[in-house]
């Protein structure tokens, strides 16, 4: 029996809409710390303690205390004690909020929605869970910085989706999508401008960014590229033909767009030595590639900047050098690694009033934006 063409895209229309149709996110809290106890207060509304058989309602105010009690995970507030393999924690109210702060000298940290409890190979493991868009906006506040345009978020929004959809699964092995840390997308709860975080959310709903063939895109960004984008081969060996070199001048006058770093002269004679850079008549070791280099030359040996940027801990790899003194002046274009999407040339460009699609086509090479529950359609048009 033959499949249609249609039924075919109707049966992966409907996987992919129900794979994501439930559009809530689990997002990983506090991946980096080993925590064996921690305590949330309910800072606004009120929230609903469960566990596998009771649960309780607390008012606004009340502070919980969960810790690891073996491979059970335990919950006080005031008089209740609640021991458990799995407890949570539920926002009663559409106005609830949980506050965390680790220390006296560290910022409170607000979540909304779910969080779950349980206690995983020895520690506390927190889990987030919600409506996806509201872990986007909190995305985009945490990678995108405060105080910018409506339309540089937006880009981010559509960036930051990208990501969660095409990392869908990377945690799921812990029992959530993705953690909160930077290796997955930076996430530290609701927004402080929660307003216009949320805009830049729901005015781009559902919307990703594919390749010619109908893939989400590794939707790579970085702070600022100097006034040229990387290729992602030169950083990566990888060629994703979305990310190709591009000439940036929105970015030139912008806070991340210089940099200088000085070494002892010692230190760059013996890390050039090491790489088998220095010749023993060599008096003068100043660099000027001129243009933005793939390797640092000299003579026949080569070694790439990007090693360079990571042992040196370098901004960029964008950089000449001169001396001065006892002193090496490096001196640099850009922060970050250069590939796809640059932040302040996104920024400026919003300043601009540049619109968010015009914006991620100025980074991303030949590239759709569409709604993700459309790409089976795409891909079998
Ligand atoms: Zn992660
Ligand atoms: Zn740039």
């Amino acid at each position: 029996m033959r499949v249609s063409k249609l039924s075919f895209i109707a049966i992966v229309f409907f996987l992919s809409h129900n794979l994501f149709g439930q559009e809530k996110v689990r997002i990983g809290l506090f991946a980096n710390k080993e925590l064996q106890e921690l305590e949330f207060l309910i800072d606004q509304g009120s929230a609903v303690l469960q566990s596998d058989t009771k649960s309780v309602i607390l008012s606004q105010g009340t502070k919980i205390t969960f810790k690891n009690n073996g491979a059970m995970v335990s919950a006080h507030a005031d008089t209740i004690h609640f021991n458990s393999k799995k407890i949570s924690l539920q926002a009663a109210n559409i106005e609830t909020v949980f506050q965390i702060q680790f220390s006296a000298k560290t910022r409170k940290l607000k979540y909304g929605e779910q969080l779950e409890f349980r206690v995983v190979n020895n520690k506390l493991e927190i889990v987030n869970i919600m409506p996806l868009d509201t872990y986007i906006a909190g995305v985009v506040e945490a990678e995108g910085g405060p105080n910018h345009e409506l339309e540089y978020y937006k880009s981010q929004a559509v960036i930051s989706r990208t990501y969660l959809l095409s990392q869908f699964y990377k945690h799921i092995d812990d029992g959530y999508n993705l953690c909160d840390q930077t290796h997955c997308q930076a996430f530290n709860g609701l927004p402080k401008h929660e307003h216009i975080m949320t805009n830049a959310a729901e005015q781009t709903k559902s919307l990703v960014i594919v390749d010619e063939n109908a893939n989400l895109i590794t939707s790579a960004f970085h702070s600022n590229c100097g006034g040229r984008t990387n290729s992602s081969e030169y950083v990566w060996t990888r060629a994703l033909p979305y990310c190709r070199e591009t000439v940036d001048t929105f970015c030139i006058k912008m806070p991340n767009s210089n940099w200088e770093k000085r070494i002892p002269v010692n230190d760059w004679k013996n890390y050039l030595a090491k790489k088998r850079l220095s010749s023993s008549d060599s008096a003068n070791y100043a660099y000027f590639p001129g243009e933005k280099e793939v390797y640092y030359r000299e003579g026949e040996t080569r070694v790439p900047v990007i090693d360079m940027r990571k042992d040196l801990k370098l901004k960029s790899t964008y950089f000449s050098a001169y001396q001065e003194g006892e002193e090496m002046v490096l001196v640099g274009q850009g922060f970050g690694h250069g590939v796809g999407l640059c932040q302040e040339g996104a920024i400026r460009q919003a300043q601009l009033g540049v619109n968010f699609e015009d914006i991620i086509h100025f980074y991303y090479y030949n590239v759709k934006i569409i709604p993700y529950q459309y790409i089976a359609f795409f891909k079998f048009e």
